[in-house]
């Protein structure tokens, strides 16, 4: 470990196995730097000496299994309240933020589909790559910018999803829905966040444990952790088959594939997951 980063490194005495601590709060939220410690643990237990394609693969479906679980007890109690629903993908149309662990989970559901249907995935993403490309997150949120994943209204991918789409919890669809195409409440949701009545505990979940994600594989393996833009991200892997070993062997990602920090979170912009020196 090349640190002192946000995490420190330590040998349990009684196990000897590797374990990581937060070197000091990153969330003013104790439940935020407790569930980020633990999804930083997770990436030693799952990864273990060496960083693997596969053990990325499985490190990001458990940490994402791990936030629906947790996303559900949380919520069990306010389910009648929650607008969202099967079919309903106002949420849909807007940058989407991931790490690459995330997006290679859909990658490698993507290479596994028969190939008429890999074909046409394949070019819709590269036809949403060719229309988002060099736009503002502002000007991608609108009905023009749906994501390539979606089918018919669903997520193509629900059981796969990154963390950012499982965090979203609205209490009222029809807002969405005008939020998304009226140009005057848009503007005001961009500007100031208002709108659209959402649960904040979901989203606060998501960055803690996304920060968790991205700290221990970029300090703890030395990768570039950095929140990328999941359409220009997926475009990227699927045009380029040397992406993935460059990654893996240290390479920076692309910079403009980067989703930037749009966060409301002021804390959460400090966490980058950008790859540590080695
Ligand atoms: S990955 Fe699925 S849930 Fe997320 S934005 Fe795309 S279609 Fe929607």
């Amino acid at each position: 470990m090349a640190g002192p980063f946000r995490l420190r490194l330590y040998v349990e005495p009684e196990s000897q196995k590797r374990r990581v601590e937060l070197a000091a709060p990153i969330f003013e939220a104790d439940f935020q730097n407790g569930l980020a410690r633990a999804a930083a643990n997770t990436c030693l237990e799952i990864l273990g000496e060496k960083e693997t394609l596969t053990g990325l693969e499985a490190l990001a479906t458990k940490i994402e299994d791990a936030l629906s679980r947790y996303l559900g007890s949380i919520l069990a109690p306010a389910q009648g309240n929650i607008a969202c629903a099967e079919g309903c993908d106002h949420c849909c149309h807007q940058i989407v933020g991931a790490t690459l662990p995330e997006v290679l989970v859909i990658y490698g559901k993507i290479r596994e589909l028969p190939a008429e249907q890999r074909r046409e995935r394949i070019s819709r993403v590269q036809q949403s790559r060719a229309r988002a490309e060099g736009l503002s997150p502002a000007q991608r949120y609108s009905e023009e910018h749906p994501c390539p994943l979606l089918q018919e209204g669903r997520c193509s991918v629900y059981s796969f999803r990154p963390l950012s789409c499982r965090g979203v919890h609205s209490l009222n669809a029809e807002a969405c829905s005008s939020t998304l195409r009226d140009p005057a409440r848009r503007r005001r949701f961009q500007e100031q966040g208002e709108g659209i009545p959402c649960y904040r505990e979901p989203g606060l979940t998501v960055h803690a444990m996304s920060a968790g994600l991205q700290l221990g594989v970029s300090e703890v393996y030395g990768l570039d952790m950095s929140p990328v833009d999941l359409t220009l991200a997926l475009a990227w892997l699927l045009s380029n088959p040397s992406a993935v070993s460059e990654w893996l062997s240290g390479h920076p990602l692309p910079a403009r594939l980067r989703a930037g920090h749009h966060s409301a979170d002021p804390k959460r912009a400090h966490v980058t997951g950008e790859r540590s020196p080695k």
